[in-house]
């Protein structure tokens, strides 16, 4: 029996209406599919209640029947749940070169999905004008009325202001200035828009709809050309004092190490990025090191990515595979002290790293295994992102979705 509130006759009947009519909203979102009976077991209102706020809300269309309760003997019960397409949301990852586009539905899933890819010499005007113009195309892609979209999106690799919208410049697009694109996508669409962190989005979305699901302590390494980290702490974003927590790339793990772009030497991103790792092979490799990498760039070390280097190690490549393994002992030697710091349940590697990169994943075991503090490494488990590279994009329309389900009861009372 938790937060039922008995009417009154006064005035404050209606706000008492809208409070239950949030408690039964969040419930089937919750607990969904469910029937009446179970709703009054969880919530404590009574099923007369229960039965007109439901009755409203199907009318309203925001629930939806989604069958009946097999049950042993007596009359099936009807389940409902939220209709997940009653609004959707434009979700979009700008990184230093892609612009992600997806529309998103109220359970996370993805009923448009584009990609652009772009220059660092492509310059600011025409990152902000394919920008704009994707969400153009995702509205009237699937034709999404003004009224059924909650709002845009969008999760930024860079430091963000979510409140004012606005991110540093990108290493890459060096004319960027002190933009907000909250405030640009606004003027152009006149719609609410919020900005994330990737990795925060992320770490959101696995929280909501991925191997973060049903956790309330989790940890989300992005793990590509930089690294960065979403915390998930008691349920909730931890984003700091000024908004810029969870910089898990800068923590030393090496000394004597390379110098790093923060200034620093030896932090894991300078060891365990992906940069980095195509850095150390391109070197290897023109220092005569033989490689099956060498064949698959086509003889121009320029070409060699990561992916490369996965398939590569995975195939039986030595250098590639000790490249890895170099890779996951770093990213390891980091996770020890994120295991100790925050004693999470879960951390989720996402980003570039995914299920092929099995290598990565046992020497960080190994490393985990051997440094990390007993009582808080058992209780920790490392798994690959759930929803690989639609990660970013879908944490990003979750703000804009939580807000719609914590206000949602004033438009149903
Ligand atoms: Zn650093």
């Amino acid at each position: 029996m938790i937060n039922s509130i008995k009417e009154n006759n006064s005035g404050g009947q209606s706000l008492f209406r809208a409070r239950n009519i949030s408690l039964v909203i969040n419930t089937i979102k919750q607990h969904e599919p469910v029937t009446k009976r179970e709703i009054e077991n969880i919530t404590g209102l009574s099923f007369a209640k229960i039965n007109s706020i439901i009755l409203t809300l199907n009318e309203k269309n925001l629930t939806v029947e989604s069958g009946k309760e097999e049950s042993g003997g007596g009359r099936p019960s009807v389940l409902y749940q939220i209709n997940p397409n009653y609004k959707l949301i434009v979700g979009v990852e700008l990184s230093h070169s892609r612009i992600h586009t997806i529309v998103g539905n109220l359970k996370g899933e993805i009923l448009y999905n584009n990609s652009l890819s772009f220059d660092k010499s492509s310059g600011k005007d025409f990152v902000v004008d394919s920008l704009l113009g994707s969400i153009h195309n995702a509205i009237n892609g699937l034709a999404i009325s003004k009224q059924k979209l909650l709002g845009v999106g969008v999760a930024i690799a860079g430091l963000v202001n979510p409140k004012e919208g606005t991110t540093r410049p990108f290493p890459y697009l060096v004319d960027w200035g002190d933009l907000s694109i909250k405030n640009l996508i606004e003027k152009e669409f006149s719609i609410e828009t919020y900005v994330e962190n990737v990795a925060n989005a992320a770490a959101l979305a696995e929280l909501n709809f991925g191997n973060g699901k049903g956790k309330r302590n989790v940890l989300y390494l992005n793990i590509g050309s930089g690294l960065g980290m979403g915390i998930i702490l008691n349920g909730s974003l931890y984003a700091g004092a000024t908004g810029s927590a969870g910089e898990f790339g800068h923590i030393t793990v090496d000394e004597n190490g390379p110098i790093c772009e923060c200034g620093n030497v030896g932090c894991v991103e300078a060891l365990a990025s992906t940069k980095a790792v195509i850095h150390r092979a391109k070197t290897l490799i023109e220092q005569g090191v033989i490689s099956g990498l060498k064949e698959m760039a086509e003889g121009d070390t320029e070409k060699i990515n990561f992916e490369m280097i996965t398939l590569a190690a995975n195939d039986g490549d030595k250098l590639s595979f000790n490249l890895l393994d170099e890779m996951g002992k770093n990213l390891g030697e980091g996770i020890v002290t994120l295991i100790n710091l925050f004693n999470p349940e879960t951390i989720i590697l996402g980003g570039k790293v995914d299920s092929t990169c099995r290598i990565i994943m046992d020497s960080i075991m190994n490393v985990v295994q051997k440094h990390a503090l007993e009582i808080p490494r058992k209780a920790t488990e490392i798994l690959f992102s759930k929803l690989g590279d639609n990660a970013v994009v879908t944490g990003a329309t979750i703000p804009l979705m939580e807000k719609f389900f914590s206000n949602a009861s004033g438009d149903f009372n």
